[in-house]
């Protein structure tokens, strides 16, 4: 068991870069508080009690002089976020002062933490599980609010639970296996083993696919809808997003670890997260629009988990509409009749012919109609009813969760087949111990150094 004095002290400024109300300097470790109270004017931190915030100055010792007017908090083990002891600074705004004392900290005994190292502490200290910490970062790059419910039902541990009880089931068998084989002289005892083996890997199988059956809507809310907006130049396709995004408020979100000008759009339409592909494409100029035409369409369609194609209601199908019907064929799609308004000139019938009659969608984005039907479809194409209502079940959203669940499935078949084809019990025993061994992935109950290293790369500074 790790306890905290394995570990130095670390620090990190865990507010976002750049100007704001306050910045906050995160310490964490044995030391903490030492190095803290080494450049602090106040009461004496040493002192203090656990989870108070004290008003005081960072001093210079160098200069003398006061660098900012601070307040820090004392959290002391093992109550905290790491387990450890944890000093929150809490100065102005200015990057100046706050990397100034962030390199006071530093020069003081600390080490700079390294992305996501608070909560890799936490994870070694046996706060949370692994699954826990992926549902931290899930939690910080939430983009709607049931993306946010399902990573808060992650973090309470409710997927580590699921999974930690089918490990004891699959371990109870193995036990019972291992006396079984101990104990031959019993009758039958080939026969009843098997059918131990295989009763426990069919039903854990049941249970991992009813996991990944979340999975397909877990991967939406985590990693939003890509969807595309086409259509002839002047169909309506920026007048509709328009609409999509005012009404339901646009979420631009920086890509971690990417520069500023590679945004991503989000629109949160019904807590489905949609990932506007190729906006651009729809933000330009009509007349360019129609040089790039079908092409770059074809592009984001590829790409595209939904496709919203755009017909203007008030003019005849054109050979472009109809090449764009091709293109979309198989696709998820929503075929939106835009210009409902005027006079219509569109043969209703050929369009439900062409598309096959499914999800057509009547609106006019000027007089703003058809536009909650538009919105409810979506959501209802990607999640059923069963979803809404049942937000406190768990729904796998990580992408390195369903492909341990897929490889723990492929050896339960292994287990289920080798019994079939008649395999000494002693070698289906070791499928079903792979299966033990990949859930226990997903909890971090058996881990690599080198997955935690990649693992927690991925969070951003000072968490
Ligand atoms: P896009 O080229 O497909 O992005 O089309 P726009 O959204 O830029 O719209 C082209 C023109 O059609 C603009 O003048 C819009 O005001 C107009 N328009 C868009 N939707 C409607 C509609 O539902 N009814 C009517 N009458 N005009 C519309
Ligand atoms: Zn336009």
């Amino acid at each position: 068991v790790l306890t905290t004095t394995d570990f130095d002290t670390i620090a990190a400024i865990s507010t976002p870069a750049g100007e704001g109300g306050i910045s906050i300097i995160r310490i964490s470790g044995d030391d903490a508080v030492d190095v803290a109270a080494r450049i602090y004017r106040g009461k004496n931190l040493a002192k203090v009690g656990t989870n108070t915030i004290n008003y005081g100055h960072i001093v210079d010792h160098d200069t003398g002089d006061d660098v900012d007017e601070v307040m820090v908090s004392v959290m002391r083990a093992p109550k905290t976020y790491t387990k450890e002891n944890i000093v929150e600074i809490n100065c102005h705004g200015g990057i100046v002062a706050t990397n100034k004392i962030l390199q006071m900290v530093l020069s003081n005994g600390a080490r700079m933490a390294e992305p996501g190292e608070f909560t890799k502490r936490a994870f070694l200290n046996g706060r949370i599980d692994l699954s826990q910490s992926e549902a931290v970062m899930d939690l910080i790059e939430a983009k709607t609010d049931r993306s946010m419910k399902v990573a808060i039902n992650q973090l309470d541990g409710n997927l580590s639970h699921l999974i930690r009880n089918l490990r004891q089931d699959i371990l109870d068998v193995l036990a019972q296996v291992e006396v079984n084989i101990d104990y031959p002289e019993y009758d039958d005892v080939e026969t009843m083993t098997s059918r131990l083996l295989r009763q426990k890997a069919e039903q854990v199988h049941a249970q991992i696919d009813q996991l990944l059956v979340t999975a397909k809507q877990g991967k939406i809310l985590r990693d939003g809808l890509a969807t595309s907006i086409i259509g002839r130049p002047n169909v309506g396709k920026s007048s509709l997003l328009n609409h999509l995004i005012h009404e339901d408020k646009a979420i631009v979100t920086d890509v971690p670890g990417t520069t500023r000008d590679v945004l991503e759009e989000y629109v949160n339409v019904r807590g489905v997260p949609l990932k506007l592909i190729d906006t651009a494409g729809i933000h330009d100029t009509e007349d360019k629009v129609e040089k790039i035409g079908v092409d770059r369409s074809r592009k984001a369609i590829d790409s595209s988990d939904l496709v919203m194609l755009v017909l203007n209601a008030s003019e005849p199908l054109t050979a472009e509409d109809r090449e764009l019907i091709d293109a979309t064929a198989g696709k998820q799609r929503i075929v939106v009749l835009n210009k409902t308004d005027l006079p219509q000139q569109i043969e209703l019938e050929e369009v439900k012919h062409l598309v096959g009659g499914k999800n057509i969608i009547s609106t006019s984005a000027i007089k703003a109609s058809g536009l909650q039907e538009l919105e409810e479809l979506i959501a209802h194409l990607f999640f059923n009813e069963g979803i809404e209502n049942s937000q406190n079940d768990v729904v796998v959203t990580n992408a390195r969760h369903i492909g341990l669940l897929n490889r723990a499935n492929a050896s339960l078949k292994a287990v289920v087949d080798g019994l079939d084809s008649g395999l000494p019990v002693d070698l289906v025993q070791i499928d079903m111990t792979n299966c033990w061994d990949l859930l226990g992935e997903i909890t971090g109950d058996s881990y690599q150094d080198e997955l935690l290293d990649q693992l927690f790369s991925q969070f951003c500074l000072g968490k």
